[in-house]
C-alpha cells in the first residue's frame, strides 16, 4: 500500500529523517516507536504528503509520487495524485481534530460528501453503520464537546473510516486519554487490526504496539535503529538504544 525509500526530511538546518525505508503491504499493522523528537510524526506526515521531503521515494499502491523541482526544492507535481493519496491514507490525530460546530454525523460525512463528492443519501447509512461499529451509534446527533475524549477519538476514527481509505495513519491516538478511555480506543484499533486493515500507528503505548502490530519500527534520531516482529523487538531487543528506550517506557 505504502512504500518509502531512503526518505530524507529537514526543517531548515534540522535533519529530521536521515534515510528511512518502510513498506506496508495490505493488512500490515506497523507501529512506529521512539523517543520524543525522533521523527515519528514527521515520517507519518510524509507518508500522506502533509509534509514535503527533500530526497527519496514515496510510493502509494506501487505508484511513485511525482515531483517537480530537485533536491531541497522539490514539490509534488500532481495535485490529483496528492488528493488521491491523502484521501486514501486517512489520518487520526492525538487531539481528535473534530469540527466543533458540526454534529458527529456531520463530521463523519463531511469529507466523503465534500471531497469525494459522494451522494449524501449513500454516505449517511454508511456513516451511521460505522458509528455503530465503533460503539457510538447513539451519538450521531451530538456535538463533539458533549462527548468524552474516548468517544471523540472513536468519532475521529469513524470519520477516517468513512473515507474508505486503503490505510489508516494514527498519530498517538491514545495519548490524550485517561487510562480507562484509552481502552475504548484500543479495543477499536484491535478490532480494525483483526479485520485486516492496513495501519501505521505512532504510539507511546508499548502494550498496544505489542498487541496489534505485525511489525514494529524503532526510530532513533531520524533513522531506523531496529525493526522486526513485536515478539522479537520487545522480547529480544538488540541495540543498546532500544534496550534503554524500552526500560524507560515500561
Ligand atoms: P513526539 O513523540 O514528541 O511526538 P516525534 O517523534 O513525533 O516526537 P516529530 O514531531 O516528528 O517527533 O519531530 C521531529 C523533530 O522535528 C523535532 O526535533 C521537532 O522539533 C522537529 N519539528 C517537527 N515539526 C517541525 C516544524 N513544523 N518545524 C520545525 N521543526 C519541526
Ligand atoms: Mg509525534
Amino acid at each position: 500500500v505504502i512504500e518509502i525509500r531512503d526518505l530524507h526530511k529537514a526543517y531548515g538546518p534540522l535533519e529530521v529523517l536521515k534515510g528511512v525505508n518502510l513498506s506496508a503491504q495490505k493488512g500490515d499493522v506497523i507501529s512506529l516507536i521512539g523517543s520524543s523528537g525522533s521523527g515519528k510524526s514527521t515520517l507519518l506526515r510524509c507518508c500522506n504528503l502533509l509534509e514535503d521531503s527533500q530526497q527519496g521515494e514515496i510510493l502509494f499502491e506501487g505508484e511513485p509520487v511525482r515531483w517537480r523541482g530537485t533536491g531541497g526544492n522539490r514539490q509534488p507535481a500532481d495535485r490529483g495524485q496528492v488528493t488521491r493519496i491523502r484521501t486514501n491514507l486517512s489520518m487520526v490525530f492525538q487531539s481528535f481534530n473534530l469540527w466543533s460546530h458540526l454534529s458527529v454525523l456531520q463530521n463523519v460525512m463531511e469529507a466523503p460528501v465534500h471531497v469525494l463528492k459522494q451522494d449524501r443519501s449513500e454516505v449517511e447509512p454508511r456513516a451511521r453503520a460505522i458509528l455503530e461499529k465503533v460503539g457510538i451509534g447513539d451519538k450521531a446527533d451530538v456535538f463533539p464537546a458533549q462527548m468524552s475524549g474516548g468517544q471523540q477519538q472513536r468519532a475521529a476514527i469513524a470519520r477516517a473510516l468513512c473515507m474508505e481509505p486503503r490505510a489508516l495513519l494514527f498519530d498517538e491516538p491514545t495519548s490524550a486519554l485517561d487510562p480507562e478511555l484509552e481502552q475504548e480506543v484500543v479495543r477499536v484499533i484491535k478490532a480494525l487490526a483483526q479485520e485486516g486493515r492496513t495501519m501505521l500507528i505512532v504510539t507511546h503505548d508499548m502494550r498496544l504496539a505489542a498487541d496489534v502490530s505485525s511489525h514494529v519500527i524503532f526510530l532513533h534520531d531520524g533513522r531506523i535503529e531496529e525493526e522486526g516482529p513485536p515478539d522479537t523487538l520487545f522480547g529480544n531487543p538488540q541495540s543498546a538504544r532500544l534496550k534503554q528506550f524500552l526500560s524507560h517506557s515500561q
